[in-house]
């Protein structure tokens, strides 16, 4: 069948785990439902989180509460600009010491150093300062000048990275004091394959975790795949369905999404490092990939690199399957990824298959 907008939204209730924001689950023609999914709702990382796995409610809801529990914890000490462990490190950092740091927060930098370095720092966690002085730090949609060119260019020729970070028997320092850890752009789906990973150890191998459109999924949906759809970067609703079974991310990361305007002009939440100026060229980037950490860091750097770049860094990196969405609404796929997308409703301007 071919799907339109119409036939495809009304489709079956199924299950309902609320459209989030750059991924969301939909709702599927089938028979009533065998399994029962066990869901749940809360709001960390700023952002709505949509868990639930197929199983008995008491076992189900058991791993959920300590899914919640831990979340609760990783938005606390991993928060990028309120107390918490990682702002202690910060500060560490900014005064040229060294900081003794968890090992949960040690395993978290070595992975975002290894997403960076292999993003060629495109993804590149260590920009809090230039994050700071764009004035993202802040729960509320911000309506204030940008800061001054020289301002960002002299934060920008200081080049933080996180090759600056040293681990050793201190602790982590860093030998550029200009770094400063944000990692909003992976920490999500840091959480997420942890969540997952939870769940399969309580035998819970049906499963969905959705951090505000960063989503993945375990096993299937009564028997067969689950449904996804990815959310119009520009526009309400949903642009393409994809199904997926196994274990698999779809992490989308959107310049429509968080913003700041000032002047009639937006100015997204994502950071080219290489200029310090946000990156406006890709309005979203969906990867699918079995790890969404490694999806979450790829996504973000592949919406910096840009429409013109992004298919090296997908390779680079390892990612076969991205969906790149531009300011003209116009969409580029890897082969890989095409046969899997269904569009929904109105087809865009422009497909291409890179
Ligand atoms: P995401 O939604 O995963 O693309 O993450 C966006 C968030 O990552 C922003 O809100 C910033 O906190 C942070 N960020 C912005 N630009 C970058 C960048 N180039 N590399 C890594 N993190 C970034
Ligand atoms: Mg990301």
């Amino acid at each position: 069948m071919t799907m339109t907008r119409r036939n495809f939204l009304k489709l079956g209730v199924g299950v309902g785990l609320g459209v989030g924001l750059g991924a969301a689950l939909l709702p599927v023609a089938l028979s009533p439902a065998h399994a029962a999914l066990v869901s749940r709702e809360m709001y960390v990382f700023g952002t709505l989180v949509n868990l639930g796995a197929e199983g008995a409610e008491p076992e189900v809801n058991h791993a959920l509460d300590e899914i919640e529990h831990r979340f609760l914890g990783m938005n606390r000490e991993w928060h990028a600009w309120k107390p918490g462990e990682l702002s202690t490190l910060n500060a560490a950092l900014a005064e040229g010491r060294a900081q003794a740091v968890s090992a949960g927060l040690e395993a978290l930098l070595r992975g975002a150093s290894h997403a960076a370095q292999a993003s060629g720092d495109l993804f590149n966690p260590a920009l809090g300062n230039l994050i700071g002085l764009w004035d993202f730090h802040s729960d509320v949609q911000q309506r204030a000048a940008p800061p001054s060119a020289d301002d960002v260019a002299a934060l920008c020729a200081c080049a933080p990275s996180m090759a600056d970070l040293r681990f050793d028997a201190r602790g982590v320092s860093s030998v550029n004091p200009k770094v400063r850890i944000d990692l909003g752009g992976y920490a999500k789906g840091v959480a997420i394959d942890w969540a997952l990973d939870h769940l399969a150890a309580q035998g819970l191998h049906n499963a969905v975790v959705n951090l505000g459109g960063n989503l993945a999924i375990a096993g299937q949906r009564d028997g067969r795949p689950w449904h996804i759809g990815v959310r119009h970067p520009q526009g309400e609703g949903v642009i393409a369905a994809i199904d997926a079974q196994g274990r698999e991310a779809i992490v989308t990361s959107g310049t429509y999404e968080r913003y700041r305007e000032w002047d009639g002009q937006r100015y997204p939440h994502i950071i080219d490092p290489r200029s310090g100026q946000p990156a406006t060229h890709v309005v979203s980037a969906t990867v699918i990939h079995a790890d969404a950490a490694w999806a979450d860091a790829a996504a973000t750097a592949l919406v910096v690199a840009g429409a013109q770049d992004w298919p090296a860094l997908a390779a680079r990196m390892g990612i076969k399957q991205v969906m790149v969405i531009d300011e003209q609404g116009g969409v580029a796929m890897s082969a890989e990824i095409a046969p899997r997308v269904s569009f929904v409703g109105a087809p865009p301007a422009r497909v291409e298959v890179v």
